[in-house]
């Protein structure tokens, strides 16, 4: 960690606490490649000294053990929005060490900021879930070629009060939640332009273009509501968790892509010609 954090790099352009969701324009990696990833970085999540094995208690605010609250940086009230979040959140989400939607719920207006976990939902099963696809106002904020920009999609007056869809979970698991749910093909889907809040990127697996949940959620909702404020708010826990984290001898976790490119890559070259064409790829910033 010392030379890492000796090359000037720190916890907000280089760590990852979370694994990538519904962000960005980068292709989706297959399975083997995601399931790499989260491994890498489970494995950069085991040196973090807190909570490990035994759960301590929680803050019932932020969901943080009591020792390490983050409530100090959260606002004092509830942001003032009107578009609704929806967190479709994959059940894995829930239990991992490092979970960022309780911040961001905490940011917001209990109305505003619902999570469903599950990986299947139907119409019978979700009826509340269903309504908001149904609903012309509804955005789905998944990464595509059907995908529109939501910077632009938010610069057109719309009739209806606003909710966007964010899908909590691996690149795989966020995958499988969107196309085995035909719910979720119903609102028109949307993604961010990778360049918006770059200076806030928490850098993650497997490229360093990815977006945490709580990342896309600051930056939907700093567009639809045409308000930069919300953005640094909401992303205010998150660089102070990340930041004390670093504190505590948790390693700055580099993508896959920088260690590549800056030939920091240890682990054996794959055999396989397919998956060494990808790494080539990655290397050559070539979508994959
Ligand atoms: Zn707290």
């Amino acid at each position: 960690m010392a030379n890492d954090m000796e090359k000037g790099e720190t916890a907000e352009t280089e760590s990852a606490w979370e694994l990538p969701s519904a962000c960005g324009t980068a292709a989706l990696p297959e399975d083997d490649e995601e399931e790499e990833a989260e491994e890498s970085v489970l494995r950069g999540l085991s040196v973090l000294p807190v909570e490990r094995c035994i759960r301590r208690p929680e803050c019932a605010r932020c969901g943080r053990p009591q020792k390490v609250c983050l409530c100090p940086f959260l606002p004092a009230h509830p942001l003032n929005v009107t578009t609704c979040l929806y967190i479709v959140q994959h059940p894995a989400e829930e239990s991992r060490v490092l979970r960022t939607v309780p911040l961001l719920a905490a940011c917001l207006p209990q109305d505003k900021c619902k999570v469903f976990i599950g990986r299947r939902f139907s119409e019978d099963r979700y009826p509340e879930l269903a309504a908001v696809c149904r609903n012309p106002g509804t955005l789905i904020l998944y990464p595509g070629m059907q995908a529109a920009n939501l910077e632009e999609v938010a610069c057109v007056p719309s009739q209806f009060p606003c909710t966007i869809i964010i899908i909590d979970g691996t690149w795989s698991q966020a995958k499988d939640i969107f196309y085995k749910n035909s719910l979720f093909r119903l609102p028109k889907q949307v993604q961010l332009k990778t360049s918006i809040s770059s200076q806030y990127v928490i850098r993650t697996q497997p490229t360093n273009t990815c977006l945490s949940t709580l990342e896309c959620a600051a930056v939907a909702l700093a567009l639809m509501e045409k308000n930069d404020f919300i953005e640094e708010t909401i992303l205010r826990p998150l660089q102070a968790l990340c930041s004390f984290q670093l504190q505590h001898g948790a390693q700055v976790h580099h993508s896959k892509e920088h260690l590549l490119k800056n030939g920091l890559y240890d682990k054996p070259m794959p055999k396989n010609k397919r998956k060494l064409k990808k790494m080539e790829l990655l290397v050559n910033n070539v979508k994959i």
